[in-house]
Formats: structure tokens, C-alpha cells, sequence
């Protein structure tokens, strides 16, 4: 542990699990523990609990689990060290001032101050009008004002190799830091780094506090290429957990957010008012994103491209989007522009009005269907009836169902009650498919054990025994000595439960009980899920000497069958006895 005990003590004691969790994930108690819909995957009954009890969590669909510096770690994103200082910034605690590794968290901070620099560098190559001022031209067609521009801190990187790596080095970076941060590339021919970004308009991409965390750049209309180039991941920056202009958007009190495809949109938006945009940063749309924004906002104006990538995108996006239970609109700009072009056009106040009859995404789908066939035909109609069945059984809401059932009768001619019941119908069967494929998933998991232990599977037995005993040692620490006498970490086949071994040494050498808590530092949430699941597997009623006798006994028998000699319980002469047998087995095999 780097940070003293005392310390992570009263860091756990000031955030308890389910109330930091709870801001995340929408608990509800049972019994002792809590639960709630998974932020980690997506589900849609609640397989994710919270234990205030041990001060963990577990997830029974993905397997994740862990603490509550666990927790913050995946959900926001952070490394260990910067986790524990969100939950000491949380609780109002001061940060140990040293005796922690902090060598990621410098890392991370040397490509924050690269980046921040290089936004200024990009800011002043625009105002100062490098390359004859074609960035600012750029934004000035745009229409963007000095305002805008100053407010999403955008730039122009020159066309040139070295300008910013020169402008770098005389802040004092290593060019390999800035190769770390992605703002220069490094040459196949000399390994030296240079510009990444060249003759391009640049917008900063900020995270949640304000830290610039990586750059997309838009070529010139006249260039050859890619229209953007966006940083790679960094240590810094994942572009799947990231949405643009959410720092601004989370401030603007909307409880609606605006979702637009990219840079331009989002900043056309907020120019005419509209502080509440975002933008996907190019990308598929993930369930982080999804999350992220499910946290800030009720509701969600999709807008989206008219041509049918658009459409697809979109249709992904509610899907991933419905399973956060924030509300979905649907918003068809006219004319197949986008909103940046129809404000242009139109003005702000027309957009609004748009906005504001945004279909939700029942009627989105059904405008889809009903576009797709002539309902003037009787095929037509068929054809429609049966698509908007299914788009209706996929409606959960009874009062919007019936609603939308009666527009649709009302649309082909056919009476409510039938289309109704047939709704019912699908909708049965649907539940059926849907609870098969959670029990299918539930017992067959799709991130198996064997991710964490993979020679788990080659040494079925054993592992079930090294199981057994592990969870003997966090269960019964008064037995820690009977096993550490006749086991050695070495004895164990399969490499993770011998790591787990040695861990659980450690702690229970120290004179400590198990917590989850003391692995959570050198486990990530997939492993300690596994550490947990290993610890609720088994319970022992029976002599657990025994259990603990017959579990080593089975150990060394593999070893054995795979001709293993373990020295580490053995006295000289046994050792010597076991390799002569060992011989003579070869031998006679022969
Ligand atoms: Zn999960």
C-alpha cells in the first residue's frame, strides 16, 4: 500500500460505498445490500450490487467489482492515485503530500501541460495570423465570432514540421513526451518527433474540469485527406469516454442536451444560444458516452445526418441510449442540412421551434417504417402495419403504445384492438427471447473466469482446489498458518490464484483480515470481481482442516500427474526420493 492505512481508512470511512455509487447508478435496497442497473455493461434487470457491509461492489452480468477507489477508477476514468484524490477532494480530506507512487499521475500531468500548451501555441498561431491568416479566414467564413473562437479555445496549427516542437522543447518537454501526448508523431526514418498536426484549423477538446485532453484538426477545403484527424488515446484522453463541449453543456442548467455529429455543429449551437450542445467526437456512439451524459441530462435531442449512415447512427445511438433510461428525441433537420448550416440559414429562433417538435423516438421509428412503403397500397399497408407492430411492441409505456396504436389505426384502417393485441403478442414472445438470452448470458457469461485465470482451464482441478483454499484464507484467517505451513505460493498451477495467494500471505502475515479494499490498488475491477466471485463460491460447514487437507492433497496430485516435483514441503530425502521415482515412471513408460 503506498498510502498509509490510516489514511485509506478514514478515505473509505468519509465515502461510503453506496452513497458515492449512488450518484452514479440508481440504487434500491434489498435486504442489506443494495442494487441497481449496471454502469459497466448493459442490462435491463439489475444484476449490479453494492455491499455497504465490506465496502464493495459486484456486478453478477460482467463480473466486475471491487471498492469504491475501484469504483471512481472505472466510472470516471482515473488511474489509482488520481481516484483517491476525487474521493479525498470528496470527503474534503487533504492529499498525503508524498509516500505514494505518483509516476503515472506526472505522467499524465507533463501531457496536460504539453496540451495546454499547444492550445495557447494553436490560439496565438491563429490571432497572429500565421500562414497569412488562412485559419482565422477559415472561422470568419464559419461565421464564428471573436467570442466563440476565444471560448472554445480554437487555433491553427501552421504548416509546418517543427513549429510547435520548437515551441515545446523552449517550455522544456522531451520530445518523447510530446510524441506521449500526441501532438507530434515520431519519424520511421530518424525516431525524431514532429508536428502531428499541419496546415489544419484546430479545436481543443476539453474534459469535465477544464484540462485540454486532446485536439481534432479540419484540413483546408482545397487539401487532399482525411477532413479531420483527431488524437489517438493517451494517458490522458479516451475518445470512447468523451463527448465535446460537455464542459460547457453540463453548466448551462438545460435539463436537455443536444447531440450533435462533430465540432462545427456543436460550437454553431452554443454561438446562437443553444449552451446545451455536444458533440459524439466522431466516433460510434458508445454507452459511456451514453452514461456520461445520462448523469447530467433527462432528455436527449438526437440530431442527425438525413443520409443513411445518419439514419443507422442514429437508430444505434437510441439503442444504446434507451438503456439509461434518459428520455430520446429524434430531431430531422429540413432539408437534409445540418444545424450549423440551418442557423445560418434560418436563424436560431426557427431552430428552436425545431427543436421543440423533435419527434421522440417512437415516432422516429414509425416515420422510418412509414417511409419505407406506400400506404396507399394494400401491400403497403401489410407492410407497414407489421413494422409498426414491431416498433410499438418495443414500447414499454402502456398509455404511449395505446396512444401510437390509434395513429396507426387511424393511418391503414385497421381497427386499434387488433393491431393492440397483436403488439401483446410480439411483446410476450420478445420477453421470452429476452429472458433466455440473460439466462443464457448469466450462466454462460460472456467475460469468463478464464479472462482473469486462463490456466484455469487446463488445470480444471486444481484451480477448483486453489479456489477452495483461498477462500478458506478470507474467510477463516486463523487457519492462515495451518495452510501456509504445508502450502507454498510455488505449489499453485494456475497463475492468478497463485498471485492471489501471495497476496492474501501478505495481508493475513501482517495480522490483518481480508478486505477487498487491500487489492484494490494492484487489481483492476475485472480481477477483483473475480477475487470476490471466488470468495462467495464457497462456503464450508464441515472440518475445514480437513477441506484444507483433502484441497493440498488434490493440488500436488496434479502436480504429480503432470510430473511436477514441488521441493518447497519436502525434506532433502523426499526430494531425492520423488525425482528417483520420477525417473523410473519415465523409464518404465518407455
Ligand atoms: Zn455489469
Amino acid at each position: 500500500m503506498n498510502f498509509s492505512e490510516d489514511f485509506m481508512n478514514e478515505l473509505r470511512y468519509k465515502n461510503p460505498v453506496e452513497e458515492v455509487i449512488s450518484s452514479y447508478v440508481v440504487l434500491k435496497k434489498a435486504g442489506s445490500t443494495y442494487k441497481g442497473l449496471c454502469p459497466f455493461h448493459n442490462e435491463r434487470t439489475p444484476s449490479f450490487t453494492v455491499y455497504p457491509n465490506t465496502n464493495s461492489f459486484y456486478c453478477f452480468g460482467c463480473q466486475n467489482g471491487g471498492d469504491v477507489v475501484t469504483f471512481i477508477k472505472n466510472i470516471e476514468n482515473l488511474d489509482y492515485v488520481e481516484a483517491v484524490r476525487f474521493l479525498a477532494d470528496r470527503a474534503g480530506m487533504a492529499m498525503p503530500e508524498s509516500g505514494y507512487d505518483d509516476s503515472v499521475e506526472k505522467l499524465r500531468r507533463t501531457v496536460l501541460a504539453i496540451n495546454r500548451e499547444t492550445a495557447k501555441f494553436y490560439f496565438e498561431c491563429l490571432i497572429q495570423k500565421e500562414d497569412g491568416g488562412i485559419g482565422l479566414k477559415y472561422f470568419s467564413g464559419r461565421k464564428l465570432s471573436a467570442e466563440t473562437i476565444k471560448k472554445f479555445g480554437l487555433g491553427y496549427a501552421p504548416d509546418s514540421f517543427d513549429k510547435l516542437k520548437n515551441h515545446l522543447r523552449s517550455k522544456g518537454f522531451s520530445e518523447s513526451d510530446m510524441i506521449l501526448a500526441n501532438v507530434c508523431s515520431k519519424s520511421q526514418k530518424t525516431g525524431r518527433a514532429y508536428d502531428r498536426f499541419r496546415k489544419k484549423v484546430m479545436f481543443p477538446i476539453f474534459d469535465l474540469r477544464g484540462n485540454v485532453i486532446a485536439f481534432g484538426g479540419r484540413k483546408f477545403p482545397e487539401d487532399e485527406g482525411a477532413k479531420y484527424i483527431n488524437s489517438s488515446d493517451t494517458p490522458v484522453f479516451k475518445k470512447s469516454k468523451n463527448l465535446y463541449g460537455l464542459n460547457l453543456a453540463k453548466n448551462s442548467g438545460e435539463k436537455t442536451v443536444i447531440l450533435t455529429e462533430g465540432y462545427m455543429d456543436t460550437i454553431a449551437l452554443h454561438q446562437a444560444g443553444f449552451n446545451n450542445a455536444v458533440g459524439a467526437l466522431g466516433t460510434s456512439f458508445t454507452a459511456d458516452q451514453a452514461n456520461l451524459l445520462s448523469r447530467y441530462f433527462d432528455e436527449i435531442v438526437v440530431t442527425m445526418d438525413i443520409d443513411e449512415a445518419g439514419q443507422k447512427a442514429t437508430k444505434r445511438a437510441i439503442e444504446i441510449l434507451k438503456t439509461t433510461g434518459i428520455k430520446i428525441r429524434i430531431l430531422q433537420v429540413e432539408g437534409g442540412k445540418d444545424p450549423d448550416e440551418y442557423i445560418k440559414e434560418f436563424g436560431a429562433n426557427r431552430f428552436r421551434m425545431l427543436l421543440e417538435g423533435a419527434k421522440n423516438d417512437i415516432e422516429f421509428k414509425l416515420l422510418g417504417a412509414k417511409n419505407k412503403f406506400d400506404i396507399e397500397t394494400d401491400d403497403g399497408k401489410l407492410n407497414y402495419l407489421n413494422a409498426s407492430i414491431e416498433v410499438l411492441a418495443s414500447v414499454n409505456d402502456e398509455i404511449a403504445r395505446n396512444l401510437y396504436a390509434s395513429r396507426v389505426s387511424g393511418e391503414t384502417g385497421v381497427e386499434k384492438s387488433v393491431i393492440l393485441n397483436r403488439v401483446q403478442r410480439m411483446r410476450k414472445s420478445n420477453e421470452k427471447k429476452a429472458l433466455k438470452k440473460e439466462l443464457t448470458e448469466f450462466t454462460r457469461p460472456k467475460y469468463s473466469p478464464n479472462d482473469v485465470n486462463p490456466d484455469a482451464k487446463k488445470y480444471r482441478r486444481a484451480a477448483y482446489a486453489e479456489e477452495n483454499i483461498l477462500a478458506v484464507l478470507m474467510q477463516y484467517p486463523q487457519y492462515a498458518k495451518y495452510v501456509f505451513e504445508k502450502l507454498s505460493g510455488d505449489d499453485f498451477l494456475t497463475s492468478f490464484n497463485k498471485d492471489l495467494y501471495l497476496k492474501l500471505q501478505e495481508i493475513l502475515v501482517a495480522g490483518k483480515e481480508f478486505e477487498i479494499s487491500y487489492l484494490s490498488e494492484s487489481y483492476d475491477s475485472k480481477q477483483l470481481g473475480r477475487v470476490m466471485e471466488i470468495n462467495s463460491k464457497f462456503s464450508f460447514s464441515n472440518d475445514i482442516e480437513q477441506v484444507i487437507d483433502d484441497c493440498i492433497k488434490v493440488i500436488f496430485d496434479e502436480k504429480d500427474k503432470l510430473g511436477i516435483i514441488s521441493p518447497s514441503n519436502m525434506n532433502d530425502d523426499d526430494f531425492l526420493n520423488a525425482l528417483n521415482k520420477q525417473a523410473k515412471d519415465k523409464k518404465g513408460k518407455h
